[in-house]
């Protein structure tokens, strides 16, 4: 256990209470990244990315154990509509999901011929579809995942997958290193983290009806380290990851407070049945927190009967 320390930076963050200390479920890791929660399970799915393995905490009991050893260097995780795993490995570079029997269907691995870079987060849309981000840390060296050429001259894009027809298609073709991704609550607009700007700096774009994005200005610059994963509350605040903690932003993009954490950040999801348990990978460990305040659920929003 370790005391929370919540710095707030102004009154939009003041309803944020709870636990006043932040659990550590698990330590012992080497870079944890990719937190997803499975309701009907209660157990929470994170990676262990350069030690090659997926990570599993059972909510009933506590316990902790090796989900899948040779993960493909998995980073990014996330549920989709019907409770399956969706998996960035970055090693393999591809983006996988997992089937309720177990197997494992490789959902995008190339684009026009040319293999990904190494995808690296995700976030699946009420309407189906999945939107991941492929920067080059899985190939950049061997540390978390195999070293390799990108087969994009080195450009990092922002892809959007319709997981029904394969149809994979470049949305964003503008990041240095694009990252964690969020949709408001309404789906209406994603935020997308690009780690590599100086400072690193979060964009917002609308959603048009085709499923494409438009606009694409700066939301908030990070005053810590770099942002990373993202998600969104019930009321449209943006959580970002940072090396001081995790940072809080109201809907207009001013920074309004900080969850500071022992460790650095890389990530964090909702978890519980209703979704106000906050579960962040920070440096080698998993730490949660309930909390006053609610994700966005995936299976109740907006787009679900979009298609
Ligand atoms: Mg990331």
């Amino acid at each position: 256990m370790t005391a929370t320390a919540f710095t707030m930076l102004d009154e939009r963050f003041r309803y944020v209470d709870g636990d006043f200390v932040l659990e550590r479920l698990h330590t012992g890791c080497r870079k944890t990244e990719g937190p997803a929660y499975f309701p009907a399970g209660r157990y929470l799915i994170w990676s262990d990315i350069p030690n090659d393995r997926l990570m599993r905490w059972d909510e009933t009991s506590g316990t902790v154990g090796v989900f899948r050893q040779n993960s493909g260097y998995a980073n990014g995780n996330t549920v989709d509509r019907q409770g399956r795993l969706i998996t960035c490995e970055q090693g393999n570079r591809r983006v996988t999901r997992t089937e309720h029997d177990g197997r494992v269907t490789v959902l995008a691995d190339t684009y026009r011929g040319h293999r990904l870079n190494s995808p690296n987060d995700v976030v699946v849309r009420g309407d189906g579809t999945i939107w991941f981000t492929d920067p080059v840390y899985g190939i950049s060296s061997d540390y978390e995942g195999h070293r390799a050429e990108s087969e994009f001259g080195g450009a990092c894009y922002v892809f959007r997958l319709d997981p029904d027809t394969g149809d994979l298609r470049v949305v964003a073709d503008d990041f240095s290193r694009p990252n964690g991704l969020a949709f408001s609550p309404d789906e209406r607009l994603l935020y997308i983290a690009d780690t590599r700007q100086e400072p690193s700096h979060i964009r917002v774009f609308e959603v048009t009806g085709y499923g494409a994005l438009q606009g694409g200005d700066i939301f908030a610059t990070c005053d810590f380290g770099r942002f990373d994963g993202l998600r969104a509350d019930t009321d449209g605040r943006i959580w970002a990851a940072a090396w001081d903690g995790v940072h809080c932003f109201a809907p207009d993009g001013t920074l309004i407070g900080k969850l500071l954490t022992p460790e650095p950040v890389a990530n964090l999801t909702f978890g519980g049945a209703q979704l106000n348990h906050l579960f962040i990978t920070a440096g080698t460990s998993v730490y949660a927190l309930r909390v006053t305040f609610n994700g966005v659920n995936l299976l109740t929003s907006p787009s679900r009967a979009g298609r």
